[in-house]
């Protein structure tokens, strides 16, 4: 240590000597990634994102307008990705756009949540890994009775994403029309799955995504009363802070398995948009 610091002062007093004195001695390397900047605001328009299934189709699922229809390729979904993250949106938590609204707080200008309903075994094989390749983060709306089925996620999946980048809510006990049930029954269908979740997970589960986009009058009191705090609708465009009057129907859009570069770029960049068109009319 010692030895080094002379050697510094030997080769510092060269330079100086030499009048080079505009070099630093020892070099700093600039960070590797730093972190942009994010421009935050509080008149955000936010795409919450609304997938099912990423996985290649098997040959008889090719034949089904469903299983195309719910299901996004890998392929597809990393270029959506690298589209989302090129474009230098931040990769939020339903849970911390319901936050914003609730209290009032700012989000990025860019941001966006991707969502994934019914808890498919390849969230956690096949999105999950790419979500962190990318930095991304998103929630799964898990379907409680499906839990530990061959072709969905499991305790453990569940635990281990958790823990990395995604958060797990609520989309009920069986995935019923929620409609159709009588009062009891409508309102375990709600209470259970949370407490499940949150037994299983040690976490606080507060949004639920409604089986099927489904839903009336009765059923968001009762989700007002089973406690959670947001509840996502099918459909819609990007989340305004308008919304905070109605945290229990909040707007989704969906990516469809034929959902093409061009059609996800127009539906991610309809929040960048509407906030463009908002200042033009102001
Ligand atoms: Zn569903």
């Amino acid at each position: 240590m010692f030895m080094r610091a002379i050697w510094i002062w030997v080769v510092g007093f060269a330079l100086v000597g030499c009048g080079s004195t505009s070099e630093p001695l020892v070099k700093v390397e600039p960070l590797e990634d730093p972190t942009p900047e994010v421009a935050m605001t509080h008149d955000f328009a936010v795409p919450v994102l609304m997938y099912h299934r990423v996985s290649e189709l098997t040959e008889r699922e090719e034949r089904s307008p469903l299983m195309r229809d719910l299901t996004v390729s890998p392929a597809d979904f990393e270029a959506q990705l690298q589209f989302l993250r090129d474009e230098g949106f931040t990769f939020l938590h339903v849970t911390e756009v319901a936050e914003a609204l609730k209290f009032g707080k700012p989000l990025p200008e860019r941001a966006v949540a991707l969502t994934f309903d019914d808890g498919y075994k390849d969230n956690f094989e096949v999105a999950f890994p790419l979500l962190k390749k990318y930095g991304a983060k998103g929630t799964v709306f898990m379907v409680t009775n499906n839990l530990g089925r061959a072709d969905r996620l499991s305790w453990p999946n569940l635990i281990e994403m958790s823990v990395k980048a995604v958060e797990i809510q609520s989309h009920t006990v069986s995935h019923p029309d929620l409609r159709m049930l009588e009062d009891r029954r409508l309102l375990s269908e709600l209470v259970d799955s949370r407490q499940i979740l949150e037994r299983g997970l040690g976490k606080p589960v507060t949004s639920l995504a409604y089986p099927a986009g489904a839903f009336d009058d009765r059923v968001v009191v009762a989700v007002a009363e089973a406690g959670y705090l947001s509840a996502w609708k099918k459909g819609g465009g990007p989340v305004r802070p308008g919304d905070s009057e109605n945290p229990l129907l909040l707007p989704r859009i969906r990516v469809h398995g034929r959902t093409d570069a061009d059609k996800f770029r127009e539906r991610v960049m309809s929040g960048v948009y509407l906030r463009q068109m908002d200042k033009r009319d102001s």
